[in-house]
């Protein structure tokens, strides 16, 4: 069996991490062995302990872990002369390994260097749409120019994100496609005993709630629900996740508007959460809100195998998830007249919002499951 070895930057609970942390857990179900070194401390690293894998950190320069997606070409290169030391450490944790995939992009830089140094298959996963405009110009370039000549493989998480790489001028030939996987084999938590509860804690009383999940940024747009719930009166919401230290303005932001607009008994603010699919379960409706083109989103899926209705921004990997009025709503990213519109359908419609869920919670089991994802990066792995 091949020897695999990932490297990733973060060691928090975001998506690209999260998928990472799922697939090397149910792997070593299946009797794979995937190591993991994180750039970074975090959580992860523990989670993975604890789960009876091998997880360990290699510090990488403060330089690299500075690296935004808008970095200037003087940034990349005074990040480019912090890194022997780590690039140094990973070549050296490289030894007897087969094959090394990094799973971010600074893990693409430095994984990238030392795999080539120590000659080694080197396969990136890649969670982004490199077209997206918050990459600068050289960014996508460095992105581009690892993609096509670093690599034997990149793997996207989405087709989307495969076709952004392409429009760049990344090689389509060298590109496969692999979904986040996800394990359906938990009972489902009992929605109305979960809905009690949540709303309790929260502060609400027993009105329709719909619920938001992820990352407080901008891009993530959960400025556009506040916008849809002061449109309809009686509608609810819970926000849960919380702000990086470069976000935290506009999760002031977002207090504030929900002050302004008198909504703080209607929109209440739960921070990060590790209980997300208690929470999910708890509320009428998932929405997703991003206003720029979401790669993947996690959380339309986890919505879904709930058996939630979702609404969900148009555009990016979201369109590989529902299918607009089968398994789910799409409406125009930003448009919080247009979401407000579908919540509404869906509060006066409960048979509309039950075959959505139910049709939505079939699809996403069909098609996402954390077996065949593994299966399918096995496969990348066997094939190099
Ligand atoms: N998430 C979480 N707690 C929170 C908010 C989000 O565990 O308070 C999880 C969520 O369940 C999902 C992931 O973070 O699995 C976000 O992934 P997604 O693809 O939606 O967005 P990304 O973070 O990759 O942009």
């Amino acid at each position: 069996m091949k020897k695999i070895l990932f490297v990733t930057h973060a060691a928090h609970y975001g998506g690209a991490e999260l998928f990472l942390r799922d697939m090397v857990i149910h792997a070593r179900q299946g009797g794979h062995h995937w190591p993991v070194i994180f750039l970074d401390d975090g959580p992860l690293v523990q989670d993975l302990i604890a789960a009876g894998s091998e997880a360990r950190t290699v510090k990488a320069g403060a330089q690299i872990l500075k690296l935004k997606r808008g970095s200037s070409l003087r940034d990349v290169v005074s990040a480019l002369m912090g890194i022997f030391a780590a690039v140094g450490a990973l070549v050296r944790a490289f030894r007897g390994v087969d094959i090394i995939c990094a799973n971010s992009q600074k893990s693409l830089f430095l994984a990238g260097l030392a795999a080539r140094l120590a000659r080694k298959p080197f396969v990136w996963i890649l969670h982004d749409l490199v077209t997206d405009s918050s990459f600068s110009p050289t960014m996508r370039r460095a992105l581009v120019f690892f993609a096509n000549h670093m690599t034997v493989r990149v793997v996207a998480n989405s087709r989307a994100a495969k076709d952004a790489l392409i429009e760049c001028g990344g090689r389509g030939d060298k590109i496969s496609v692999v979904y986040n996987g996800f394990d359906f084999t938990a009972d489902l938590p009992d929605s109305g005993a979960e809905r009690d509860a949540v709303l309790r804690e929260a502060g609400l009383p027993d009105r329709p709630t719909v619920g938001v999940f992820g990352r407080i940024a901008e891009w993530k747009g959960q400025h556009v629900l506040i916008e849809a719930i002061d449109r309809i009166p009686g509608l609810q919401a819970l926000i849960v996740g919380d702000a990086t230290y470069q976000d935290s303005a506009y999760f002031d932001r977002l207090r504030a508007m929900v002050d302004e607009k008198h909504l703080s008994d209607r929109v209440k603010f739960l921070g990060f959460r590790k209980d997300v699919p208690r929470l999910m379960a708890a509320v009428d409706i998932v929405a997703h809100t991003s206003i720029d083109p979401e790669p993947f989103g996690r959380v339309i899926v986890e919505g879904l195998a709930l058996g939630r209705p979702v609404v969900a921004t148009r555009g990016g990997g979201v369109g590989e998830i529902i299918d607009h009025g089968t398994t789910g709503l799409l409406y125009p990213p930003g448009d919080s007249a247009a979401l407000a519109e579908a919540l509404r359908s869906l509060i006066t419609e409960p048979a509309l919002a039950a075959r959505l869920g139910a049709d939505g919670r079939r699809a996403v089991m069909a098609r996402f499951s954390i077996e065949r994802s593994v299966q399918d990066l096995e496969g990348v792995f066997a094939g190099l």
